[in-house]
């Protein structure tokens, strides 16, 4: 497989999707986005083939079942999240490199499988107290999600020791420039 596969996983709060869109919306480091599959239904403003593929429990698992998927997780109960071959294919066969936003379990997956070909970042939040405050702030989820979400993050943090690089994000700025110069030193 040509190309070479960066892997970014984080805790839900800490900022992942900024870092990789601001990285992205650079458009000087020649890597695609892997397009996932999940059985969530898009939330608004999200559409197929653009966020995620979205397909029903049925597709979900036929696509399990013909072994479709490097890797995929039930993130959440009930909620399944998967990386396709055919996505990573499409990218690496253009000549591309690939970047992901998947889970820590899933991000470990690839990473076993691929080996010295892909690289591990792990976004963590300066600490956990702060996670929490800005989950709060958000004002997205109810007090008992927060703590959920809390209880995962701890989880993903000691997880996270697994990737190869970990950039602590307490300043965004500083956070993007860190991925990036981690990323373009993979790459060269
Ligand atoms: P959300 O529903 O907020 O878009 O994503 C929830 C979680 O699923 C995030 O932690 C994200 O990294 C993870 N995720 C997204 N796509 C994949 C995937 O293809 N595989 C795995 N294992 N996790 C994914």
């Amino acid at each position: 497989m040509k190309g070479k596969v960066i892997i970014i996983s984080a805790p839900s709060g800490c900022g992942k999707s900024t870092i990789i869109n601001a990285i992205l919306a650079e458009g000087d480091i020649d890597m695609q986005f892997s397009i996932s599959a999940t059985n969530r239904p898009p939330r608004e403003g999200e559409s197929h083939g653009v966020n995620y593929f979205f397909l029903t429990d049925d597709e979900f698992r036929q696509n399990i079942a013909d072994g479709k998927f490097i890797e995929y997780e039930e993130v959440y109960p009930g909620r399944f999240y998967g990386t396709l071959r055919s996505e990573i294919e499409r990218i690496t066969s253009a000549g591309h490199n690939v970047i992901m936003d998947i889970d820590v379990n899933g991000g470990i997956n690839v990473k076993k499988q691929l080996g010295s070909q892909a690289l591990g970042i792990f976004i963590a939040p300066p600490d956990i107290e702060t996670l929490r405050q800005r989950l709060i702030n958000r004002g997205t989820d109810a007090p008992d999600v927060i703590e959920q979400r809390v209880a995962r993050a701890e989880y993903e943090i000691g997880q996270g020791k697994k990737y190869e690089a970990c950039v602590v994000n307490d300043y965004l700025s500083a956070a993007i420039a860190e991925t990036r110069s981690v990323i373009t030193q993979f790459l060269n």
